[in-house]
């Protein structure tokens, strides 16, 4: 089988070709920061009208770099929601153009479950059950995750996303979005200890948690500075974010784990990404002897790769008459806002 996934929940134009028995054989993403950048954040009529010129060349481009041609394909997969409404609508609707043209299932993904299965795409794969942590820049989550299809939310932040914290940061620090990478680029150069800033919730019985705090010390301090400029005191306040943000995801990792006494942690997200992050969580789960994955690098943001992946794991579990039910019409439209246990799959199988 041969899937197309695309993604334009927001301000990445993203799409894959993934072969059911090959795996990934091409992906394209295109990035619209540059564009948004004057305005300070993303432009929802901008990205929409972005998305429109992009999609359709993206997806000429897979195929060309896979070798194969429209008429190959099996299936498409598009992400359905949650995301901006106008950028949703331009890869739902052309995911029912190519479907309605090529008389082939059209499949939508909710835009977390896309993240989450990413890390089917590392080697080695991650097996159900599992713990899953979704670090994003909108979402900062952890899920047991017993099979394909049945997510169950364990706790989630009350507040900010860790991304949004990180995006937040790089602001204060003078750097732009996203600031993820260059906030923990940055804090590599920072000495460890040098500014101690609070780890909201840590010690909670509970797996919720709270970044807006520690976005708060981040400002105070910046705003206290003599030099708030100086390269040292700019790395070592990085330092100081990314090592609460750290601790305090990994402490809570650690206590999914015991709460649902799983052995396999699966991070994704963008925020998964982080170097300091991935080490911290790798070592607490490899002490406690259990597995963690995260998907490859590339994927860890918003790709087509992860939609096109979920979208053929749905398709596996469908009977042939969903597949059909799926086929020649227009069975569903974007959603903005949908939440990722409400996208859970009926059964929790398929
Ligand atoms: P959501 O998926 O929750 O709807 P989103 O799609 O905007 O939100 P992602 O694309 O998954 O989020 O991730 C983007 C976020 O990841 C940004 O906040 C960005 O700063 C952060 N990020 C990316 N790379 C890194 C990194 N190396 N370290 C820390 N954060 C990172
Ligand atoms: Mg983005
Ligand atoms: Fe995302």
């Amino acid at each position: 089988m041969l899937i197309l996934g695309i993604e334009s929940s927001c301000d990445e134009t993203g799409v894959a070709l993934i072969d059911s028995s090959l795996g990934l054989l091409a992906h394209r993403i295109h990035t619209q920061i540059d564009m948004h950048r004057a305005f300070g954040g993303v432009v929802p009529e901008l990205a929409s009208r972005d998305h429109i010129r992009r999609v359709l060349a993206l997806t000429d481009e897979v195929l060309e770099e896979a070798g194969r041609s429209r008429g190959d394909l099996t299936a498409v997969a598009v992400t359905e929601g949650p995301g901006l409404a106008g950028a949703l609508l331009v890869g739902v609707s052309v995911a029912h153009a190519i479907g309605y043209a090529l008389g082939l299932p059209v499949i939508g993904v909710h835009h977390l479950e896309g993240h989450l299965l990413a890390s089917l795409l590392a080697d080695p794969a991650p097996r159900f059950p599992f713990v899953a942590l979704l670090v994003s820049g909108g979402h900062t989550q952890f899920m047991r995750v017993q099979r394909f299809g049945s997510y169950e939310l364990l706790g989630e932040t009350l507040d900010d996303a860790a991304g949004e914290a990180f995006d937040k940061t790089a602001q204060l620090l003078g750097m732009c979005y996203p600031g993820g990478p260059a906030v923990s680029a940055l804090a590599e150069k920072g000495r460890p200890g040098a500014f101690e800033f609070p780890r909201p919730m840590i010690h909670s019985p509970d797996l919720n948690m709270s970044f807006s705090g520690l976005k708060t010390a981040v400002l105070n301090t910046v705003t206290k500075a003599e030099h708030p400029e100086d390269p040292q005191f700019r790395a070592d306040v990085a330092r100081g974010f990314v090592d609460a943000v750290t601790d305090v995801l990994t402490a809570k990792a650690v206590r999914a784990l015991k709460k649902t006494r799983l052995s396999s942690l699966v991070v994704a997200g963008g925020v998964s990404a982080n170097k300091q992050l991935r080490a911290a969580l790798t070592a607490a789960v490899e002490a406690r002897r259990g597995k963690i994955f995260f998907p490859p690098l590339a994927l860890c943001t918003d790709n087509g790769a992860m939609i096109a992946v979920a979208g053929l794991k749905r398709l596996e579990a469908m009977t042939e008459e969903e597949r059909e039910a799926c086929r020649h019409r227009l069975a569903f439209t974007a959603k903005p806002r949908w939440t990722l246990t409400e996208a859970a799959h009926p059964d929790g199988a398929a």
